[in-house]
């Protein structure tokens, strides 16, 4: 099949690279034209495990292209995937539609009929209606519009996108199940589960899902804290419940709360839909109020750590991206850890296997060193934020060595407390066992 993707992000690049390596022939746009000639120069926009590999190769066969210009890439397509960002808006916090909707009034311009207009960012229940009506009002005809919600996740999006759990597609008419049953027809093959439902459904089901995952994070959290207070173990009470399969064991993991370029936004947009629709989601609702009280919590905790004042003290920290194998820094919990560090008066020394380059753009006043042991090196506390593999094999003794202050702080829970203490350190976790500032 011939595929237009629109907007060549994150999303819109791993689903291009991967239905061209299905035999579609696929044209990637991006209205950023410095991304467009980057990716034509065999340069990444993003840093994705086996991305580059994957366009080059389908780029070599002519089966992957990328231009700027959107109108010669719908004019060729049988399928059109809108893979634009969906942010949140400023002020009321809804997803802001602003991308989509200027891309389908430019699609508008040049889209025959019989092609199909797939939603693949997402969106609020209802946004396939508004698309329907905006073509309608530029005078297309025969078009049908479906919606195709993407759950890659970032750092695995590669084998997400080619093994999903399943794949949703919300379409009104025949034409566009058939046309989307074909483009994942390599997928069937491998026998990975498709729903077909209808378009609200499949918008809907985009929000329902996050939001669930949402939910699971801060109620592993928040038992983290009161594990803390009972003196009992939260990894062990993770394991203990996500054993069971009604529960399942992933997502269940205590932190620093859930950050990154959909849960915050995705969980705003579905609470200000249930808003718009007159429904209370109560438990979204104190899902979102419980992780951002967390963020200011995870300062507090360095701050108790460092015995109750962070000013002039220098802090490491090792990890800055929402989650490894991303360089993604949007929403990352790192951002009001460090900030609010900075704010009480903090040096912060941060290492980030890949993200530097983002985290440049969004800290000032703060130090990045080429390693984990050079961020640790006359701190007075270490603060492990997200959880890469290199952070896992770490020579505490070495990190000991290197420290002043001897402290500890995994919000990941990477390490054992009896191996930190081992090594020298004073050693706070999340959710295992008491909380001992003393
Ligand atoms: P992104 O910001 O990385 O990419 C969006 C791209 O669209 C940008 O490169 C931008 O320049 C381009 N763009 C915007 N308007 C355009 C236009 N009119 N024409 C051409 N290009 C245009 O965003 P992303 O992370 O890839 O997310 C895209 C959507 O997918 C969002 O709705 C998001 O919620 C959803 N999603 C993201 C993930 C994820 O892990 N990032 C997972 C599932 C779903």
């Amino acid at each position: 099949m011939r595929i237009a993707m629109i907007g060549t992000g994150y999303v819109g690049l791993v689903s291009g690279a991967c239905f061209a390596d299905f035999g579609h022939r696929v044209c990637c746009v991006d209205k950023d034209s410095s991304k467009i000639d980057g990716l034509n120069g065999g340069r990444m926009p993003i840093w994705e495990p086996g991305l580059e590999a994957l366009v080059k190769s389908n780029a070599e066969r002519g089966r992957l292209t990328f231009t700027a210009d959107l109108q010669s890439a719908v004019k060729e397509a049988e399928a059109v995937f809108i893979a634009v960002g969906t942010p949140a808006r400023r002020g009321d916090g809804h997803a802001d539609l602003t991308f989509v909707f200027d891309a389908v009034r430019e699609i508008a311009k040049v889209i025959s009929p019989g092609t199909v207009v797939v939603t693949k960012s997402t969106v609020p229940v209802g946004t396939g209606d508004q698309i329907e009506q905006i073509l309608k009002d530029e005078g297309v005809t025969g078009v049908s519009v479906a919606s195709n919600p993407e759950f890659l996740r970032e750092g695995a999006a590669i084998a997400d996108f080619k093994h999903p759990d399943r794949i949703v597609v919300g379409a009104e008419d025949d034409h566009a199940q058939e046309v989307l049953r074909e483009i994942y027809r390599p997928l069937f093959l491998n026998r990975a589960p498709i729903l077909i439902t209808g378009r609200r459904t499949a918008e809907l089901t985009k929000y329902a899902a996050n939001a669930f995952l949402a939910v699971k994070i801060s109620f592993i959290n928040e038992i983290a804290d009161l594990c803390e207070a009972v003196d009992a173990d939260v990894q062990d009470v993770a394991r203990g419940i996500g054993l069971d399969n009604r529960i399942g064991a992933k997502f269940l993991h205590a932190g620093p709360g859930y950050g990154g370029s959909c849960f915050p936004k995705d969980t705003l947009a579905l609470l200000k839909t249930a808003d718009l629709a007159g429904v209370d989601q109560r438990i979204v609702r104190t899902t979102v109020q419980v992780n951002d009280e967390r963020k200011e919590q995870m300062v507090e905790r360095v701050e108790r750590a460092l015995g109750g004042q962070v000013s002039r003290k220098r802090v490491g920290v090792l990890g800055l991206a929402f989650k490894p194998n991303t360089d993604d820094m949007r929403d990352a919990p790192s951002i009001p850890l460090v900030n609010g560090l900075v704010q009480r008066g903090a040096n912060v020394t941060a290492f980030d296997p890949v993200a530097r380059e983002q985290a440049e753009k969004v800290f000032t006043g703060v130090e990045f060193a080429n390693d984990a042991y050079e961020a640790a090196e006359g701190a007075d506390a270490l603060v492990i934020v997200t959880e890469w593999d290199e952070f896992r094999a770490l020579d505490l003794e070495r990190i000991a060595a290197l420290l002043k202050g001897k402290v500890l702080v995994d919000l990941r829970n990477v390490y054992d407390r009896e191996e930190a203490e081992e090594a020298g350190l004073a050693y706070y976790g999340v959710g295992r066992g008491r909380l001992d500032f003393s």
